[in-house]
């Protein structure tokens, strides 16, 4: 019978990220999930190779200290989301984050092909478009806000014991939050591209005293469409 994460595919195809099945992949798991409350990122720590996701049968089978699933999704390089397993995987550990410390079966695990070392730094854009999206778009889904994504090193216990993944999750879960919110660009991230600069305003004493902006989010976004419409 399958487990209970069978829409994994589609939630990630409806917002136009590359989707890969791996077969049995709806039957694979270590058990039942409970009820999703978020996702958990990883970096796979495997060797630099050439291909996309060379580490894909490992999160599969397992290592030989932890069998397999290792994640729900692998991330490849160049973006594409490769769904392993509808069930429960051994991806999480000891550890908490948000107070909840039951992370293999609350929070979805998703494993990113990087070294975790210099010589993977900086990751792919393609691949951090791509991680940001999904990880937006099962938030979305499961009606939690981006806070529920954590990276393994904020959940692990005791602290330290990860340090994955090697990008800084503040700064990921701004860009996940955009996203949701509708204030991030809906395809290529180029197009935050910033408006022309403006001359210098004159000193304080001439300027009309203006009320501080009150909603920074809708701002925002009719400036960059007023900015784009004076071109
Ligand atoms: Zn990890």
């Amino acid at each position: 019978m399958p487990f209970s994460l069978t829409w994994l595919p589609q939630v990630l195809k409806d917002k136009g990220l590359k989707v890969v099945l791996t077969d049995g992949w709806e039957e694979r798991g270590r058990g039942a999930m409970d009820t999703i409350k978020g996702v958990i990122c990883h970096h796979t720590a495997t060797p630099r190779k050439s291909e996309n996701m060379p580490t894909l049968n490992m999160l599969i089978k397992g290592r030989s200290d932890l069998p397999g699933p290792l994640s729900q999704l692998g991330l490849g390089r160049d973006g594409t989301f490769f769904v392993i397993a509808a069930g429960r995987c051994n991806h999480a550990g000891k550890g908490s984050w948000q107070g909840i410390t039951t992370g293999n079966s609350s929070f979805i695990g998703i494993e990113a092909e990087n070294t975790g070392l210099k010589n993977d730094s900086p990751w792919p854009e393609v691949q951090m478009d791509a991680y940001r999206r999904g990880v937006a778009a099962i938030l979305e889904h499961i009606g939690q806000p981006a806070d529920f994504c954590a990276g393994h090193k904020e959940y692990a216990l005791p602290k330290g014991r990860k340090d994955d993944p090697s990008f800084d999750m503040n700064e990921f879960r701004k860009g996940v939050a955009a996203l949701m919110q509708g204030t991030a660009p809906a395809s290529a991230p180029a197009a935050t591209a910033t408006p022309a600069p403006k001359p210098a305003p004159k000193p304080a004493a001439e300027k009309p005293a203006r009320p501080a902006k009150p909603t920074p989010k809708k701002v925002a976004v009719k400036s960059a469409a007023a900015g784009r419409s004076k071109r």
